[in-house]
């Protein structure tokens, strides 16, 4: 594999942004490798720039379930661009995708969109103190949920690989109010309800986590965080930022019958673009300004071109009724092969993780038994064999509408003959 011209533009990269990068994990240092340079990307596939092709099952993290350049989704793009980029006013994209999330997620009564996952959550968290008069946060150890200060306790993802146990730079009294209990642990949550119960305004939950590999909830889990909410008056949010569009339609919500009281989206719900969400119960977002005094903004906000590529990106996913079938069984394929090579992962949806500890990955503390030396393996195996992973333990493949049966089966093949 030739990746002269990646590693000269990376250098160069070096030179301007820190590690090279605009988001830490691109910089593939818990696998020792030099990023890619992406140079296209169509269907199934990603192309760096020595020309060299890979199935690319990071799918940009998330929003690419159905593939790159959805013909439909850039159609739609192209068209609101003719018409300028950004008025900074109401346009009636808003409403049509506001309508599209509502019909799917009956939950987010009201809403409002926001430009990136990390900013929905903030936004989410600040109306649910506001609503509530209350300033502590549960969050679970390994979920992440965007870098927002309060937040970058315990978090999943590239803080994870890199070791770095909370941020630099967040004073110690921004963390103060921010609570963290153990994924899939009721204890660990009736242990804090009983001594804060009553200054506690929300739990934030990745409903299935990803970010530190795939975790899913285990059975009752997600209902007792409903029922304890309510018990004490707390407000329950979902980090949908990847599950949402993702699980099904309905998201995770309806995925495993539960029902939050606020919600977040990104990734997928901007098709591609960025923009993200967060809304729930009326009275709830009714403490948000204008209406109320919980402050949140944005000049890009409800940006026409990136609320474009979401409805058309939400108007494929609606009108095919098989998709989500559709990805779960090429998702169970990958599966069934990694079971063959005597891998540990877990699956949920199009979701999957492959761990290297002998032990089922349930939480945090067994997430991170995994061995991310023997990850690294796996991982440049893949990329050898022309398969385009997430370059770190604590991250998901994402299965996607565009890989065609021949892409998966490949990559069975090439999966099921690993040996460390
Ligand atoms: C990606 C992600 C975020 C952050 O979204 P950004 O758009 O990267 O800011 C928040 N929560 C979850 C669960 C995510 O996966």
């Amino acid at each position: 594999m030739n990746t002269e011209k990646s590693e000269r533009l990376y250098k160069e990269a070096l030179k301007f942004m820190p590690g090279g990068v605009n988001s830490p994990v691109r910089a593939c240092r818990s696998v020792e490798k030099t990023p890619l340079f992406i140079d296209r990307a169509a269907g199934s596939k990603i192309y760096d720039v020595d020309g060299n092709e890979y199935i690319d099952y990071v799918c940009s993290w998330g929003p690419n379930i159905l593939g790159h350049g959805n013909s439909e989704v850039i159609e739609a793009v192209k068209n609101a661009c003719n018409g300028g980029l950004t008025f900074g006013a109401c346009h009636k994209g808003e409403i049509e995708l506001a309508q599209l999330i509502q019909k799917n997620i009956p939950s987010m009564e009201m809403l409002r969109l926001v430009n990136s996952g990390t900013e929905a959550v903030m936004s989410a968290v600040r109306a649910a103190r506001g609503f509530t008069h209350r300033d502590k946060v549960v969050k679970f150890e390994g979920c992440y949920h965007g870098h927002s200060d309060g937040l970058l306790v315990k978090a999943g993802s590239g803080l994870l690989t890199n070791s770095i146990p909370d941020s630099a730079g967040v004073p110690k009294s921004y963390t103060d109010n921010t609570l963290t209990a153990v994924y899939n642990d009721e204890m660990s949550v009736k242990e804090l309800f009983e001594k804060y119960g009553a200054d506690i305004a929300c739990i934030i939950v990745e409903p299935c986590a990803a970010n530190m590999g795939v975790v899913p909830p285990k059975e009752g889990f997600l209902r007792f965080l409903r029922d304890i909410t309510k018990e004490n008056g707390a407000l329950l949010i979902f980090d949908e930022v990847i599950t949402g569009f993702r699980l099904s339609l309905g998201g995770a919500q309806k995925y495993y019958g539960v029902t939050p009281d606020l919600t977040t989206l990104g990734k997928i719900v901007g098709g591609g673009m960025p923009l993200a969400v967060y809304g729930g119960k009326r009275e709830v977002m009714e403490c948000v300004a204008p209406l109320g005094s919980v402050y949140q903004a944005g000049t890009l906000s409800g940006n026409p071109i990136a609320v474009s590529a979401g409805i058309a990106a939400l108007k494929a996913l609606e009108r095919d009724k098989d998709l989500y079938d559709r990805l779960d069984k090429k998702a169970k394929r990958l599966g069934e092969s990694m079971k063959l090579a005597g891998l540990n992962f877990n699956r949920e949806g199009s979701l999957l993780t492959v761990f290297f500890t002998d032990e089922k990955v349930v939480d945090y503390s067994t997430a991170k038994k995994s061995d991310c030396k023997k990850f690294a393996l796996f991982y440049s195996y893949l990329l050898e064999n022309g398969i385009y992973a997430a370059p770190s333990q604590f991250e998901a493949m994402f299965v996607s509408d565009a890989h065609s049966d021949l892409d998966i089966e490949y990559t069975c093949k090439v999966i099921s003959e690993f040996t460390l």
